[in-house]
């Protein structure tokens, strides 16, 4: 087990990030708020897989969350985390602080359409302008040739993939497969949040995703199906921000030629807001 090493500043980031890109070695980073769990620690273990040098950044990024969420009371445990990727034998931790990543007089943002629209954005609408602030910082102070993000977050992968592309950063974007508890229910830092009762009723979350999709399967009206999942939802205890089938790449609407599909949710128990989501390939 060695200690990773660990950056607070771009310039020591870049300084060690220079040489190993200079040596010919390949450079993954899995950007990160933290409190890491085994979803986490996949996309580490697949990053670590398809590179020579892996970089895992711990940020809990102001400009993601509105004045109403839950930035001050976000999950921090650094000691924890690091010991999690000592283990993993990760190779260097960024851990900048705000102000070196929005020092004062900072001016600038990352504004993103196209998959932004709609879902997350309805009730979240300043946070993938956030998430591509950034990460556009994450990725140009670290500079590597891949980086590695969870479908957990699907419409945020979406819109990732996107302003990488429009704004022509040269760096491979993959997705990684979302890791579940037992119950089904997707690792999430938030999960920590939900008391015994309601951390039993979450699992109703992935569950309703299946059976839409198993509806879907059977014929049913996609209308129908999406209808009677949010009433399962409601009925079970949620309260439902969306759930609903979009073009898979794009997160566009569909029509009946679009053949792979995703089904994404957004519903709070109490206060815990929990997303998911999962592929569907309608048969031809
Ligand atoms: P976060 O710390 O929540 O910003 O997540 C950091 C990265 O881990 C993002 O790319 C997430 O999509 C990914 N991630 C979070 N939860 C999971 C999970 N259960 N399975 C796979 N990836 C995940």
């Amino acid at each position: 087990m060695t200690r990773p090493r660990i950056f607070e500043t771009i310039a020591g980031l870049r300084a060690d990030v220079e040489a190993a890109r200079r040596s010919g070695r390949r450079i993954a980073m899995v950007p990160t708020m933290g409190a890491l769990h085994e979803g986490h620690l996949s996309l580490v273990r697949a990053a670590q897989a398809k590179a020579d040098l892996v970089i895992v950044s711990i940020f809990v990024n102001p400009t993601q969350f509105a004045p109403n969420e839950d930035f001050d009371a976000y999950p921090r445990d650094n000691d924890s985390d690091i010991a999690k990727l000592s283990e993993l034998g990760v190779d260097a931790v960024f851990l900048p602080t705000v102000g070196e990543m929005y020092p004062k007089g900072f001016a600038t943002g990352v504004s993103v359409g196209g998959p932004s629209q709609g879902l997350e954005s309805v009730t979240r609408p300043h946070f993938f302008n956030g998430v591509a602030l950034v990460v556009t910082k994450l990725l140009l102070a670290a500079l590597p040739d891949l980086a590695i993000f969870g479908e957990k977050d699907y419409q945020q992968l979406c819109v990732i993939r996107q302003f990488v592309r429009d704004l022509n950063i040269p760096i491979e974007i993959e997705g990684a497969p979302t890791v579940r508890e037992d119950d089904g229910l997707a690792m999430s830092s938030r999960n920590r949040y939900l008391g015994p009762d309601d951390r039993k009723r979450a699992a109703l979350l992935p569950a309703v995703l299946r059976e839409t999709l198993q509806a879907l399967d059977a014929g049913t009206p996609v209308a129908d199906a999406l209808d009677r999942g949010r009433s399962r939802l409601t009925d079970g205890g949620f309260e439902v921000d969306y759930l609903e089938l979009r073009t898979a790449d794009t997160l566009a609407p569909f029509d009946d030629a679009t053949r792979e599909l995703r089904l994404l949710v957004a519903a709070k128990l109490g206060a815990t807001r929990l997303i998911d989501n999962i592929p569907w390939s309608r048969a031809s």
